[in-house]
């Protein structure tokens, strides 16, 4: 049994501390926060041991004043784990790592607001498990780059790609987010093309280098990503062969427009019809009609949960950095298992 500390108790770090404490080979030591609201005392009454993410006594003090009780600040427990899983907001993610974890001599995983060349590597399951085993600060990448990189594994396993092109719709905020916007409006973000989201799948597969073009706008939604891809390849490939090769990729599922998944409101509603925890769709999921091939290049439209897709891969790359299995298929396996991951 491993022991894990989440640092920054957000949307990413609530969801990677819950799927670490289903896991039989982690657990979750201590989640720290900021600020003494809600989501604290949510983490003390779900068992969580709570510390306070800034080391100060002034800091300390807001928790006691409000009620909220702390083990202490993140330096009283810092020596006695394994891993840290930074949830930090971009940007706090760097400084942590330096002015914690290295000095602490902690392994550490960072997210995708952070910079890829800030960490010795670039974490996707299916991709680079092998290339981060017993590393000691990875960064796992973004969601859009996740998803990205997903589908492009099960495109890669029946065919040789010579150029992908992707059109990312991205959702404006998540839906706890009373800050951000458009409210109404279209925005190209960024408004150069290509876009940083290619540059960030090479960080994990360099040999897409100079393959991978995008292009991104932002759009007035909460709910999911949505990406439109047009992948050339070298060879004849049947759409059959595309999408058998998509449906045994783990953590992607296809689903039917006509089964009534005609936007990504349907696909959240079905999560919650599972029952799923916070309605999490940890799976990338690809309109099943979209798919489609064309003198040697291949079509289809797919859809992210931007808050849950990245949470397996965290547990996957805790395993690797931890060398707690030699194996990504059965980290995979394991995860998913544990998760309800299909
Ligand atoms: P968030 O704002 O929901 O949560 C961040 C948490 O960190 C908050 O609880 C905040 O109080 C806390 N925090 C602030 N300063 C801190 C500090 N100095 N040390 C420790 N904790 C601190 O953010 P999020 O959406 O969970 O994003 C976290 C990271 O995950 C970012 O790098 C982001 O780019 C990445 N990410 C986010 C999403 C998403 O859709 N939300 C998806 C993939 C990756």
């Amino acid at each position: 049994m491993v022991n894990v500390l989440i640092n920054g108790y957000g949307s990413i770090g609530k969801r990677v501390a819950d799927a670490v404490s289903m896991q039989d080979d982690m657990k979750v030591v201590g989640v720290t926060k900021t600020k003494p609201d809600f989501e604290a005392r949510l983490a003390v009454e779900k068992g969580y041991k709570l510390f306070v993410a800034i080391p100060d006594k002034e800091r300390v003090k807001l928790f006691e004043d409000a009620g909220i009780p702390v083990e202490g600040t993140i330096l009283d427990i810092i020596e006695d784990v394994d891993i840290v899983v930074d949830g930090a907001p971009k940007k706090i993610g760097k400084q942590n790592l330096e002015n914690i974890y290295k000095p602490h001599k902690v392994k550490a995983i960072l997210q995708g607001g952070e910079k890829a060349k800030d960490v010795e590597d670039n974490f996707n399951a299916l991709w680079s498990y092998d290339r981060c085993y017993g590393k000691d600060y990875v960064r796992v990448v973004s969601c859009n780059t996740t998803g990205l990189c997903r589908i492009l594994y099960a495109i890669n396993s029946v065919a040789d790609i010579k150029k992908a092109r992707v059109v990312l719709v991205r959702r404006a905020a998540d839906p706890n987010d009373d800050k951000r916007g458009p409210v109404n409006a279209i925005v190209p973000n960024p408004v150069t093309v290509p876009s940083h989201h290619g540059p960030d799948v090479v960080s994990v597969v360099p040999e897409f280098e100079g393959k991978i073009v995008t292009s991104a706008v932002i759009v007035p939604t909460t709910l999911m990503h949505q990406h439109t891809l047009m992948v050339e390849v070298e060879n004849n490939v049947s759409r059959d062969e595309v999408l058998e090769s998509i449906e045994k990729t783990p953590r992607i599922i296809t689903v039917k427009y006509e089964d009534g998944f005609t936007s990504t409101a349907q696909i959240i509603e079905y999560g919650r019809d599972l029952g799923r925890l916070r309605y999490d769709i940890n799976e990338l999921v690809v309109w099943e009609e979209s798919v489609n091939v064309v003198d040697n290049e291949i079509f289809l439209m797919q859809a992210v949960h931007q808050e849950s897709i990245v949470i397996p891969e965290n547990i996957d790359c805790i395993r690797t950095m931890l060398q707690l299995e030699e194996d990504k298929f059965k980290s995979i396996e394991k995860t998913n298992k544990a998760m309800g991951i299909k």
